[in-house]
């Protein structure tokens, strides 16, 4: 017999529950990966993710060779792709992971139903994106949790999965043959500073931050300038990483750094539960509406210098700027990018997630869209009339400005007490810098802020 391995969000050969299952149960196994033009069309396929996604096929081809067999590669109508496969295949079974967006649940209720038609069967897998899956655990009277923390706590108690090992030999029969495997190199527009992609690059890190990382992880993550995140993201996007896995190791090392490191992979399963119950919530605002951002030219003019790192505040410029050279920015820099573009500059966060999906290697519907509307007061935060300012978190996450000075060249000698203010530099001094002046003064943002949500 021969089963189908759809692999999607999990580029991996550990801790692969659709993998393990087919080879138990099949002769040989297909392992397929088909480049879906819906998503292609839905605008989901920015350069970075395209050129890390390349890595990644690589890195899973050079896996599933080393075991005997190969990746297949299709491009095209997902459900069709899959089902021209299993029909050249004779295969009676398609085993894939259960994704939380959806279009990934439209995804597999078609495959289901066309797999069906034919005879066959899909075999769904839980806990291959997340640790746990999204709806594992739920408050009384609803089918998600709204809130983080009773959220942790459940997912805490919850009993973890041990993680499997990479099979040792994956047979696959003569036969179906694959398009050539994309390069990362003939994908246009890549950020220059683009980290590389695939499991075994995800493996290699993920030992490194265990080793070196993990410990000082509850002291540092904030520290903008010393980068003490496990820049872990992007694998665990495309699944070179086993969230599970990495959770389980996390915690057997144990101590306060791992403890706040697994509680940041619970934010990313509290998202994907969200979503996975109200996948609407990745357009539409989740808890609260509001109306009245602001349109028009001038909003234009705010949201270009916005995307291009002139904003005049230095934080938020330079997390701009990391943004579009690496295709990733530290966490605090999203928060103080987006608190300023849909507090301070009062422009619907839809506009700045779309940005970042552009470029994001990360670049996640549940992380992403969800921590917008949280920053943005439509969503989960407990607060959502809280606005960042980013001369005060400057000086406290990037206390000598040594972060802004990476990203902000303009500024790399200006003294460190005007390093998050260089508006307060004599007019003489500030044009030798030639660095942009404020596009909004923070008391009259924060002013229009509270207008605008007096209005909603
Ligand atoms: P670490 O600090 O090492 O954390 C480990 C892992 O925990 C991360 O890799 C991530 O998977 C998870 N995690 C950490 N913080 C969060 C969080 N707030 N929400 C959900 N998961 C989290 N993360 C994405 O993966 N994709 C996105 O598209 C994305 N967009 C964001 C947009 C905004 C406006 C904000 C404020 C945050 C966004 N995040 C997103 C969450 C977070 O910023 C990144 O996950 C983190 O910066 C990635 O760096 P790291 O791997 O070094 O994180």
């Amino acid at each position: 017999t021969v089963s189908v391995v759809l692999f999607t969000a999990d580029l991996r050969l550990h801790d692969h529950p659709p993998l393990r299952a087919a080879l138990s149960s099949a002769d040989a196994v297909v392992p397929l990966f088909v480049r879906d033009d819906g998503i292609e069309a839905a605008g989901f396929a920015g350069p970075n993710r395209r050129a890390f996604l390349a890595d990644c096929l690589a890195a899973l081809d050079a896996g599933l060779r080393d075991r005997g067999g190969r990746l297949v590669l299709r491009s095209g109508p997902v459900v069709e792709r899959v089902c021209e496969i299993a029909a050249e295949t004779g295969a009676t079974e398609v085993h894939t992971a259960a994704g939380a967006s959806g279009y990934a649940q439209h995804r597999e209720e078609r495959l289901r139903r066309a797999l069906e038609a034919g005879g066959r069967r899909l075999v769904v897998h839980d806990a291959v994106v997340t640790v746990i899956p999204p709806g594992a655990v739920t408050p009384a009277g609803s089918d998600h949790f709204a809130v983080f923390t009773p959220y942790f706590r459940r997912w805490s108690a919850e009993p973890p999965r041990a993680p499997l090992a990479a099979p040792r030999v994956v047979r696959v029969p003569d036969g179906p043959g694959s398009e050539p495997l994309p390069s990362r190199a003939a994908v246009p527009g890549v950020s220059p500073g683009l980290a590389a992609g695939g499991e075994t690059e995800g493996r290699r890190r993920a030992a490194a931050w265990l080793r070196n990382g993990l410990a000082d992880y509850e002291d540092r993550h904030d520290d903008m300038a010393g980068d003490a995140t496990s820049r872990l993201s992007p694998h665990l996007h495309f699944g070179t990483v086993s969230a599970a896995e990495l959770a389980h190791r996390a915690r057997k090392a144990g101590g306060p750094g791992a403890d706040a490191f697994v509680r940041q992979l619970c934010w990313r399963d509290f998202h994907h539960q969200v979503l996975a119950a109200r996948p609407a919530a990745a357009h539409a605002d989740y808890r609260t509406r509001h109306d009245h951002w602001r349109t028009g030219p001038e909003a234009a003019a705010d949201i270009a210098a916005w995307k291009e790192g002139r904003t005049g505040y230095p934080v938020v410029d330079a997390a701009m700027r990391q943004l579009a050279h690496e295709g990733w920015t530290h966490n605090r820099g999203r928060l103080l990018a987006a608190s300023f573009l849909s507090k301070t500059l009062y422009v619907d966060w839809r506009t700045g997630a779309r940005h970042f999906l552009e470029w994001l290697v990360d670049g996640d519907l549940a992380n992403n869209q969800l921590n917008w509307q949280w920053v943005a007061g439509t969503g989960t935060d407990t607060r959502p009339h809280r606005v960042l300012n980013p001369v005060a978190q400057g000086r406290r996450f990037d206390p000598g400005g040594a972060y802004v000075r990476r990203w902000v060249p303009e500024l790399a000698d200006v003294e460190r007490r005007f390093v998050h203010e260089p508006w307060r530099l004599p007019a003489a001094e500030r044009a030798r810098y030639g660095y942009p002046e404020p596009v909004i003064g923070l008391a009259e943002g924060l002013a229009r802020f509270k207008r605008a949500r007096g209005r909603d």
